[in-house]
């Protein structure tokens, strides 16, 4: 048997913005697909009417282009297979569920809601377990199995509204051997006569799912766990529509759970938590709610793709950072776990941290000017460097760089009283301003080194040990007890600013006095 080239689909459904889950069934897909020199396509499942939300389909092209999730064939892509959205491809389902119903596994039924109802009543009433539409019950409702052929054709003839329902056979085993669980065997009694063909001519999810992935080739199902419990039936119907020997393998990928890795992840733990779920932001176009994105809150793509990855898979090693052609070529079935993975904003804000330091000055400069001009602040782009300089390494998110730089752009109004009490003795008052005077005085290059040089000059002709005062300087420098270097913040100041800064502070924190 020669091996198919390996094609993958990843076929949201447009009923929302797509949430991390979901990212990471594309990444997967997408990274086994470039691994195996294989093609991914993106199918729109748009069947549910009901549940289609507008805006949704060009969120999720938005989402997989900002993480660098590139599809071969797809709505806007094109390809060998056009269309990729199913609600266009509406009349290519009905030969199936017809071709279906001819070979008797399958069958019109023409039940009522109200029908389908009071079966449901009786059977709760008579305490069956399986309360469902199966070989047993099938036979008690209105349906082509139940009533003569004449009867059908005449329903059909005068447009009374019908579905098709697969016809389960009882007795039967179901098995397949999925990439990431190992066997899974179910036995047919367990399923009910599914809807194929709904009465607005739509199919349903599972008849559309099957016809789409045998007519594109596809030839590896890589999904979330919540797909499981339908599996079993999409063998089935493989195996009805004669599709067995080309039946695509499955990979069902582990759930995602709370950040206390109890239950499943849910939008609102994201909103309690304020943390993103979803990679892009989200206004409902309903209610106007705005879901947070991973872009909006300042995560990079890189960091976003490293940290969905390895929710759920990991490459066996002690490595953690990934780009995405490593990613590419260390991704395994074998390594995806079959148990939930925890959603830890933590670890991505790590990895955010991990990429920043990464991201060379010119990158982080250029992302930096806007966010320094919606605050009003002027700022060159020399100084911008040193800002990066001395606030990369301190910070996870470029965003924080700006709210992290702020005091350099104004003297300080407050003090850390904390550290006023301890450290504003008259022993610091007096050291701080024999500092600024020798300040005054200098006239060397000043740069961190230098300035450094000579505040240790003017510490040691005062007699005073530089490791005492240095927090009251920068208290008075900063109006803070902690922070960057403090002598690269001098010199980001200059030589004119820290005087004046010294001075305002000397003037307004004269009466702290405490004993040294
Ligand atoms: N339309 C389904 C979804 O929204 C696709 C499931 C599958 O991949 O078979 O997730």
């Amino acid at each position: 048997m020669t091996k198919l080239p390996v094609r993958v689909r990843f076929a949201p459904s447009p009923t929302g913005p797509l949430h991390a889950g979901g990212v990471r069934t594309a990444l997967y897909n997408y990274l086994f697909a470039r691994q195996q020199g294989g093609q991914m396509l993106l199918r729109i499942e748009d069947t549910d009417q009901t549940r289609f939300v507008p805006g949704a389909e060009a969120y999720i092209l938005e989402a997989l282009e900002w993480l660098g999730i590139t599809i071969d064939e797809g709505p806007q892509t094109g390809g060998p297979h056009a269309p990729y959205r199913q609600s266009e491809r509406k009349e290519m389902y009905r030969e199936y569920a017809e071709r279906l119903v001819n070979e008797g596994k399958a069958y019109y039924a023409f039940d009522t809601a109200e029908e389908l109802d009071a079966m449901r009543k009786r059977l709760e009433a008579a305490k069956v377990a399986a309360v469902q539409y199966n070989a047993i019950t099938r036979q008690e409702m209105t349906n082509s199995l139940t009533i003569t052929a004449e009867e059908t054709k005449a329903r059909l003839e005068s447009g009374e509204p019908y579905v098709i329902r697969m016809k389960i056979m009882p007795k039967e085993d179901i098995r397949f051997n999925d990439l990431i669980r190992g066997w899974v065997v179910v036995h047919s009694s367990q399923i009910d006569d599914k809807v194929l063909l709904k009465s607005d001519g739509m199919p349903t999810y599972h008849l559309a799912n099957i016809v789409d992935d045998h007519l594109m080739g596809i030839t590896h199902v890589i999904r979330g766990e919540e797909w499981l419990p339908s599996a079993p039936l999409h063998v089935l119907l493989y195996r009805y529509l004669g599709w067995e020997n080309t039946m695509p393998k499955f990979a069902h990928l582990p759930l995602l759970l709370k950040p206390d890795g109890n239950g499943k992840l849910s939008k609102r733990d994201a909103d309690l938590g304020g943390f993103p779920i979803f990679p892009l932001q989200w206004t409902d176009p309903v209610t106007g709610d705005i879901a947070k994105g991973f872009r909006e809150e300042g995560y990079s793509p890189e960091a976003t793709t490293n940290f969905l990855a390895l929710l759920g898979w990991n490459a066996g090693t002690e490595q953690e950072l990934f780009n995405m052609e490593q990613l590419i070529e260390a991704f395994s079935f074998e390594r995806v776990h079959k148990a939930g993975a925890r959603f830890d904003i933590q670890k991505a804000n790590w990895f955010n941290q991990q990429y920043l330091k990464l991201q060379d000055d010119a990158s982080i400069v250029a992302q930096l000017k806007p966010l320094y001009a919606a605050e009003g602040i002027l700022v060159t782009d020399e100084q911008l460097i040193q800002i990066v300089h001395l606030l990369k390494d301190r910070v996870h998110f470029v965003k924080e760089i700006v709210k992290e730089s702020l005091f350099l752009f104004s003297a300080p109004v407050e003090y850390d009283q904390d550290v006023v009490i301890k450290k504003w003795n008259e022993e610091a008052v007096r050291a701080i301003t024999g500092f600024k005077d020798s300040l005054v005085a200098f006239d060397g290059n000043f740069v961190a080194d230098q300035i450094k040089a000579a505040l240790s000059a003017s510490m040691e002709a005062q007699g005073v040990k530089m490791g005492k005062i240095m927090q009251a300087l920068r208290l008075a420098v900063t109006g803070a007890g902690a922070g960057p270097d403090l002598m690269v913040i001098m010199e980001i100041l200059g030589k004119e600013e820290v005087i004046n800064r010294l001075t305002i502070s000397l003037d307004r924190l004269p009466a702290q006095i405490h004993l040294a």
